[in-house]
């Protein structure tokens, strides 16, 4: 299902804190990959939330990159949770064919 930009925007602390779950977190990364206001929207609130906390810390920062980083870290752990998916799908459709093909020589 696709996001509206509306969707999206309410998703972007949620998904700063973290708090996501991966369906959502993975339709919040796709409609990254084509809307570049949300992505912008994304970036700002970042640097709001994450630049505010650094300052006070006192640390030294390339928050784009940081943002770039964590994005395509999430973006690879849901890559990760897909294949795992369909492996087990196969699996699973493997060991169906299994069973059938022994029934059918039992059959036979
Ligand atoms: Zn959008």
């Amino acid at each position: 299902m696709e996001l509206s930009c509306k969707q999206e925007e309410k998703l972007i602390v949620p998904f700063l804190k973290d708090s996501l779950d991966n369906r959502t977190k993975g339709q919040f990364l796709s409609h990254l990959e084509h809307c570049d206001s949300c992505l912008e929207e994304l970036s700002i609130q970042f640097l709001v939330t994450t630049g505010m906390q650094r300052l006070e810390n006192g640390d030294t920062f390339d928050l784009n990159r940081e943002l770039k980083t964590r994005l395509a870290t999430e973006r690879r752990h849901l890559d990760i949770l897909t294949s795992l998916r369909s492996v087990l799908y196969a699996t699973e459709a493997i060991s169906l064919l299994l069973s059938l093909l022994v029934l059918l020589t039992m059959v036979v």
